[in-house]
């Protein structure tokens, strides 16, 4: 479609960042673009509104960059889900594996309640580690999840099959698969 094509033709790849191997996928070019990040911003928000999300959760940090408009044009709060040590107040915490070690994420709690569905946002879903932390976080805050959206979804390492028991039936939406 159009805006598949506008969104892929803004998204830089960079070979062997952060280490040998690896084909990094650099959204800054999309970010300065204001017709893609716009376009960006309202297909995500979108989602937000079909799956009836009342407050959008970003993942640091490029998950803030595009949550927080998404927020904003959905008409709903931001919270944001940051690495582990970051956050002033009460958090919660979920550790979980990486390819080599561990990673931990927190959450204040209490900017969510019993009654909220979560929209989950970042910009690359790869393995999906970060991402199913996240949806245990917002779970174990007590909140329900309406949703996992991300720009692009790194098919060949099979992230959706990891999220999608986390997700226990809401939906993942990639706008872009490569
Ligand atoms: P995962 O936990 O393996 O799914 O990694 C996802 C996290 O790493 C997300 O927060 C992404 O922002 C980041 N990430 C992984 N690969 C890329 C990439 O190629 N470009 C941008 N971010 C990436």
């Amino acid at each position: 479609t159009d805006i598949s094509e506008l969104l892929l033709s803004k998204i830089r790849d960079v070979a062997d960042y952060p280490e040998p191997g690896v084909m990094f996928k650099d959204i800054t070019p999309l970010l300065a673009d204001p017709a893609a990040f716009t376009a960006l911003t309202d297909a995500l928000a979108e989602v937000a509104d079909r799956t009836g999300a009342t407050k959008v959760v970003g993942l640091e940090a490029r998950g803030f960059i595009l949550g927080a408009p998404v927020a904003v044009r959905a008409g709903v709060g931001f919270v944001p889900v940051r690495k582990a040590g970051k956050l002033p107040g009460a958090t919660l915490s979920q550790a979980y594996d990486l390819e080599y070690g561990s990673a931990e994420i927190e959450i204040h709690a209490e900017d969510l309640s019993g009654s909220d569905r979560v929209l989950v946002v970042d910009d690359v879903l790869a393995t999906g580690g970060t991402a199913e932390a996240s949806i245990q976080l917002i779970r174990r805050a007590g909140a329900q999840v309406s949703g996992l959206a991300v720009l692009m979804e790194l098919g060949f390492l099979s992230g959706r099959a990891r999220v999608e028991p986390a997700l226990a039936g809401a939906p993942l939406t990639s706008l872009l698969t490569v």
